[in-house]
């Protein structure tokens, strides 16, 4: 199969745009797996289904069509659709952010979504994102990265995406709160909680920039 490289993280650390950067240079797949449990959650908001109600949400999750496309195209986002809906920008919401968590630590939801993303990952050809991918999706990888960058330098980045999506404005306290409090959520969960991999390479990218840390990327895929 063709290679894959995995990069796994805590939110904000940049990882859509350098995975997104490095696929395009690379002419790999990018695969944003975390747009995948914001999707779920999105589809469980819509329906009225309580948060904790985990045989509705298991029931959703292994009956949903998830869809993305494998846009190349570094200008537009990755459009994401669940249940032929296309959810591209309402999966970026205050709202679903603050709910993800939950919904992602739920072990129906992560095995019907860990067996789709092995699914299409079969071939290689792959860079997944995410917060288990070096550890638990493609344990194989043949190049494992796990970015990191401070709660403020992440809380500044959060805030930069939300003017381009033209989201409405939420301060940066405000950010850094919920940046934390997800970190938190996402590395305590009992099924594969956010954590790097004993073979993973560990990039701290506070005052890099988005081409910096594509490009010390794409160097250890070629060593
Ligand atoms: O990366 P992103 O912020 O879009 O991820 C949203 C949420 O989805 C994370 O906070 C985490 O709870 C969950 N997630 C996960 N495993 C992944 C990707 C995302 O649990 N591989």
């Amino acid at each position: 199969r063709q290679p894959i490289i995995a990069i796994d993280g805590p939110a904000g650390a940049g990882k859509s745009t350098v995975a997104r950067q490095v696929a395009a240079e690379l002419g790999l797949v990018y695969l944003d797996t975390g747009a995948m449990y914001r999707a779920i959650t999105w589809l469980v908001i819509q329906k009225g289904i309580a948060l904790d109600d985990e045989c509705a949400i298991a029931e959703l999750a292994h009956t949903c069509k998830i869809e993305l496309t494998p846009s190349q195209d570094l200008k537009s986002p990755v459009r994401v659709w669940i249940d032929d809906v296309d959810v591209t920008q309402e999966i970026r919401t205050v709202e679903v952010t603050s709910k993800v968590s939950a919904i992602a630590a739920q072990t129906a939801v992560r095995q019907a979504l860990v067996n789709q993303q092995q699914n299409w990952g079969k071939k290689g050809g792959l860079v997944a994102e995410g917060r288990d991918i070096g550890s638990h999706v493609f344990p194989d990888a043949e190049v494992k990265i796990f970015l990191t960058a401070s709660v403020s330098e992440r809380a500044r980045r959060r805030q930069q995406d939300f003017k381009k999506q033209g989201q409405p404005e939420v301060s940066l306290e405000q950010l850094e709160r919920d940046i934390a409090e997800r970190d938190w959520k996402d590395s305590t969960r009992k099924v594969s909680p956010l954590q790097k991999a004993a073979d993973a390479v560990e990039l701290q990218t506070d005052g890099m920039n988005i081409s910096e840390v594509a490009a010390q990327i794409i160097n250890y895929y070629h060593q």
